[in-house]
């Protein structure tokens, strides 16, 4: 849509867009404008159609009175109200993105009689991954929001496919297993398939080697419901890409429903344009850093959950919720070791001092993570090799440069906090490019183990001796 024709648009996205402080900022206009279906000047409002009324409720609250800031700035009128209504999806569409072709068979039963419930292919989904134990805050609302839509109305949404995506342990994999549980338990008659990406391509490669790939499609064609988690794995895999979406679309036609994850955007997975666009007329919903208010209830979620809920004065809690932020995994495992050491030593009472310095370690690492921006990484690499910083950035490709930059972004891309697109500007190159380059680095790893020493010796520079940054 930011490359659309029309110049009132353009130029109210202009001024919106100067109006913009962070890169998440504009990360996320990225990804809604492309959503919006048409716009129109009425009077003195300003009217954007969208899909659904939970993208109206949202953008409304989102965008409208930065949008109506943006029109003033624009001098496109004063006192302009902005207001999102839902129109049809084949009005006036202005997205530079082709719009669908593919027509959902709505009169195709979605459950036509099946017996077994769990085919084959599926892996378990962990149990205590609902709804009801998933905490809601603002950086996970939208997705919530969505998912539970999509969980009620089970293939009935226009959510589809439905492509949820965010930083590392930010609870995707939680979210899309609880569209998997709330369907299994509220729908018993559908059939439900949660596979990894990855586990996905092994039988797809096996299906090959043994020419049953008709069968294999036509077993995906089964479910109902495919959860696949970590599609950014096929990232680079093209003869495979093709596959993996062809069975997705075939899924679509057939009125199924479809959850992705991906830690990063769908633009960021180098798929065709067609690809990317087929996303788009489904829904991107993105989960972003918890505030310290989300933190802080999940926390307490997390002791609520268990069998026999350990007592935890809040100044404790109120230490873990500020100190961790990285992701919710990191919190979850400073939690557990709070509780294992009460559970080891019932006679003692727990204090802050204690809990600081139980927890020390996790919180230095967590400062200098935060500490660690792309640009030390680049400097600490290149001083490491003994090659200038400029070369590391250039845009050329001697021999001697091409591994400590694929290094450089292997541990930006692991350790640093920030968004993939601020590492991509700190390289001068685009997010794809850094993120195909920490995944290159991440495959020669395991071939040429030695690097890990390398890798060590510049962690070590930077501050951050024992980083898990290998798995
Ligand atoms: P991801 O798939 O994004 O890497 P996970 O879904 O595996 O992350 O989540 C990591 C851990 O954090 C899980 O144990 C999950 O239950 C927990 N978690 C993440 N977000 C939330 C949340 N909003 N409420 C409760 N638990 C959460
Ligand atoms: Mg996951």
């Amino acid at each position: 849509m930011l490359e659309s024709n029309s110049p009132v648009w353009d130029k109210i996205v202009a001024s919106y867009r100067a109006m913009l402080k962070t890169v998440e900022e504009v990360n996320r206009m990225e990804l809604h404008f492309p959503q919006f279906l048409s716009h129109t000047f009425s009077g003195n409002e300003f009217h954007i159609g969208v899909k659904e009324n939970l993208q109206k409720d949202w953008f409304t609250q989102l965008y409208a009175q930065d949008l109506e800031k943006a029109i003033e700035n624009a001098e496109l009128g004063t006192n302009v109200k902005v207001v999102f209504d839902v129109v049809q999806s084949d009005v006036q569409v202005f997205s530079s993105v082709a719009r669908p072709t593919i027509e959902k068979d709505v009169s195709k039963p979605i459950l036509p009689g099946k017996k077994m419930r769990i085919l084959p292919s599926t892996l378990p989904l962990q149990e205590n991954y609902t709804f009801e134990n998933f905490v809601c805050g603002p950086s996970n609302s939208y997705a919530y929001a969505t998912a539970t839509a999509v969980a009620k109305g089970l293939g009935r949404t226009t959510y589809n496919p439905l492509f949820i995506w965010g930083g590392t342990g930010l609870g995707k994999t939680h979210l899309m297993e609880a569209i998997g549980h709330y369907v299994m338990a509220k729908k018993p008659d559908s059939s439900v398939c949660y596979i990894t990406a990855e586990k996905f391509l092994n039988e797809f490669v096996n299906a090959l080697a043994s020419s049953s790939l008709s069968a294999f499609r036509a077993r995906y064609r089964k479910y109902d419901l495919l959860l696949i988690d970590d599609v950014q794995f096929i990232v680079g895999k093209k003869n495979f890409q093709e596959e993996f979406f062809n069975t997705i679309c075939e899924m679509l036609l057939y009125n199924k429903q479809v959850v992705m994850t991906s830690d990063v955007a769908p633009k960021e997975l180098k798929l065709e344009d067609r690809l990317i666009s087929r996303f788009q007329q489904g829904m991107v919903v993105e989960i972003e850093l918890p505030s310290y208010e989300t933190r802080l209830a999940i926390i307490k979620s997390k002791i609520k959950m268990q069998s026999n809920p350990h007592v935890i004065d809040d100044s404790i809690l109120d230490y873990i919720a500020e100190n961790i932020r990285s992701h919710v995994r990191a919190i979850e495992g400073a939690l557990s070791r709070v509780i294992a050491f009460m559970d080891i030593n019932p006679d003692m009472t727990l204090n802050l001092e204690i809990v600081k310095h139980l927890l020390k370690d996790v919180v230095e690492s967590e400062t200098t993570i935060k500490n660690i921006t792309p640009e030390s990484v680049i400097a600490a690499t290149a001083e490491h090799y003994g090659v200038s910083i400029k070369d590391i950035k250039g845009p050329g490709r001697p021999q001697a440069v091409v591994l400590p930059r694929q290094i450089a972004m292997f541990i930006a891309c692991k350790l640093t906090t920030s968004s993939l697109k601020s590492i991509g500007d700190a390289f001068e190159r685009t997010h794809t490019t850094v993120y195909y380059g920490s995944q290159q680095m991440q495959k020669r790893l395991t071939v040429e183990p030695e690097l890990k020493s390398e890798i060590s010796a510049i962690l070590a520079k930077l501050g951050q001796k024992d980083a898990d940054i290998f798995e």
